[in-house]
């Protein structure tokens, strides 16, 4: 891992690293130079002393002078013989001197020529700077130690020092403003998308003179803009669907790896009685069971159970969903369809049922027929008879199951009808019968214009006043009324039949049920006459109501 540190002291060490070194390396080579230099020029005006000197060289006394020289000059003066002896010198005493003809300087000078070297001297133990010329029978050499140079070189260095310092807090100074301009961008860019990754997309990042800096500005400005995008589409997508399971009208539970639920929709709510928080919550306890079961097999389980007061049936499905652990629990409420499913298969038994006994009449009637017609043709009439009963009472109950179902299956169309007519044809209709089971017929109808199905209207109102016929004895009377108040249309039809006892005043209005079973099939109906009125004025948004009591008779009513 690199230690961060911020770009700002990132550069100015390393600025400052490079700066002391190229210093280091300039001060170097510069002092080399001004040495090299300096002592050109110490060695040039050497020479000329030399010359001078040269010239002035007297025959006698050559070591007093030499001394004189020396004084003068503020050098050191020797002369050398030809042969390379020492024949004065001013700094040492020359007859103790070795032999100089080996000395580079002196042996060029004996060659004729100017001779320089610089090296540190064996009579004075420091670095000298010679230079030798050639006088007659041999040389002569001025020399002076180098240190002279370093007064001159000292301050050199001193100036070069200074001006290195004024350069390099220039540098400094440059470097950290350069430093903090990129460096404050790039910190507000990092704070940006800092934000961005927090959340925040509403911020943007500012733009910057720096190409490569903007460069990023906007690389991070396409990431945050491309981030909001798709944040935005999966916002969308989860709304989505969360208004799909929301519109379920199964209860919906999302119940995470750690039993917590983390969606519920709001038909939970009706199916369970109340919202979980948790799995440990949900009740009944066997949709506990069964999430945990599909977590385990990892698929999806089924289970039916009854919950509740009065007793509803939950159909239930655990699925595995997503990350390790999550189940999606959908619970419906099955109880209305699965009594449907058992009201249909009754009927289709009982209708089955119902068929099958006026069938099976005319079958025996006919085998009875067949043999009364070859022993007893006074009998066959009886027996045609109860076949004819039993046709008409089959083709009766067909009809009016092809009645019952087509109400069920189909929306009536609806015209405008006058119910008043309607009613005094049926009533007419009936009269025959009537007269035949000396039974009254009676009539008070206002007129009564409605919207709605006039053949339904007639069928229903043919029923009831079948019923009414049907179940009263000679003698009595059947009254039909119909008028209208309040918004409403009320038909009534009073008989002074049997009656009905109470207990069986709930269900007269089902299918196939009725009161007295053992009646004798002309007196018979199909079971399904009530059933079709009921059926014709709920079309008609409406209600049927009953009255009766047993021995005196009873009313009809419809209220459309
Ligand atoms: P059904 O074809 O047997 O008459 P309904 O559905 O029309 O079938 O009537 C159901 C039962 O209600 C009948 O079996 C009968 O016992 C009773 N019921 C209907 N109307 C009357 C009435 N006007 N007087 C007495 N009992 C009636």
């Amino acid at each position: 891992m690199f230690r961060s540190r911020r770009l700002a002291s990132r550069l100015l060490v390393f600025y400052a690293i490079t700066f002391v070194a190229l210093i280091g390396l300039f001060g170097y080579l510069g002092d080399l130079i001004a040495r090299q230099a300096l002592r050109d020029e110490l060695s040039t005006g050497l020479e000329r002393q030399a010359v001078t000197l040269a010239a002035l060289l007297p025959e006698d006394d050559v070591a007093v002078w030499v001394d004189a020289a020396a004084d003068e000059g503020g050098l050191r003066v020797t002369v050398i013989a030809s042969d390379g002896r020492v024949v004065a010198d001013s700094d040492a005493d020359a007859g103790e001197m070795e032999n100089h003809a080996d000395r580079p300087e002196i042996a060029r000078a004996l060659s004729g020529e100017v001779g320089r070297a610089t090296r540190n001297s064996v009579s004075t133990g420091f670095e000298q700077v010679y230079v030798a010329v050639p006088v007659d029978d041999g040389a002569l050499r001025v020399s002076i130690p180098e240190r002279e140079l370093i007064g001159p070189l000292g301050d050199l260095r001193r100036r070069m020092l200074a001006i290195m310092g004024l350069l390099g807090l220039v540098g400094v100074t440059a470097v950290a403003f350069v430093a903090r301009r990129l460096a404050r961008p790039l910190r507000g860019l990092s704070e940006t998308a800092a934000a961005i990754a927090a959340g925040d997309l509403d911020r943007a990042p500012s733009g910057s003179p720096i190409t490569e800096i903007d460069e990023l500005a906007r690389s991070i400005g396409a990431m945050k803009n491309e981030l909001a995008t798709r944040l935005d589409a999966v916002e969308t997508e989860r709304r989505m669907l969360e208004g799909l399971l929301d519109a379920l009208p199964q209860g919906t539970l999302l119940i995470s790896g750690a039993d917590e639920v983390v969606y519920a929709n709001p038909a939970i709510g009706d199916v369970l009685s109340v919202v979980p928080e948790s799995l440990h919550d949900v009740a009944p306890y066997r949709i506990q069971t069964a999430v945990r079961e599909a977590r385990l097999r990892g698929a999806g389980i089924r289970a039916d159970l009854e919950h509740g007061r009065p007793t509803r049936i939950l159909q239930t499905l655990a699925t595995p969903v997503g990350e390790v652990g999550q189940v999606l629990v959908v619970v419906e409420d099955v109880t209305q369809k699965r009594r449907v499913e058992s009201m249909r298969s009754d009927f289709v038994a009982n209708a089955s049922h119902e068929l099958k006994t006026p069938v099976a009449s005319i079958l025996a009637s006919l085998d009875a027929l067949r043999i009364a017609s070859q022993r007893d043709p006074d009998r066959a009439e009886h027996f045609t008879d109860l076949i004819e009963r039993s046709a008409r009472q089959l083709s009766r109950m067909v009809s009016d199951l092809l009645d019952l179902s087509r109400l069920e299956s189909t929306d009536p169309v609806i015209d405008s009808v006058a119910l008043h007519e309607v009613i005094d044809e049926e009533v007419q209709r009936s009269k025959a019968w009537a007269g035949e089971k000396d039974v009254v017929m009676e009539v008070d109808t206002e007129v009564i214009d409605i919207e709605g199905n006039e053949a339904d209207l007639r069928l229903a109102v043919r029923n009831l006043l079948d019923n009414a016929i049907r179940y009263t004895d000679p003698g009595g009377s059947v009254s039909v009324t119909a008028g209208s108040g309040a918004g409403k249309v009320v038909v009534s039809v009073a008989d002074t039949g049997s009656g009905i006892a109470q207990r069986h005043l709930d269900r007269i209005f089902e299918r196939f049920y009725r009161v007295d079973e053992s009646r004798d099939a002309a007196r018979r109906g199909t079971g399904l006459g009530l059933a079709i009125v009921r059926h014709v004025v709920e079309n008609h948004g409406g209600t049927v109501e009953v009255e009766s009591e047993l021995g005196v008779g009873s009313i009809f009513r419809m209220v459309l």
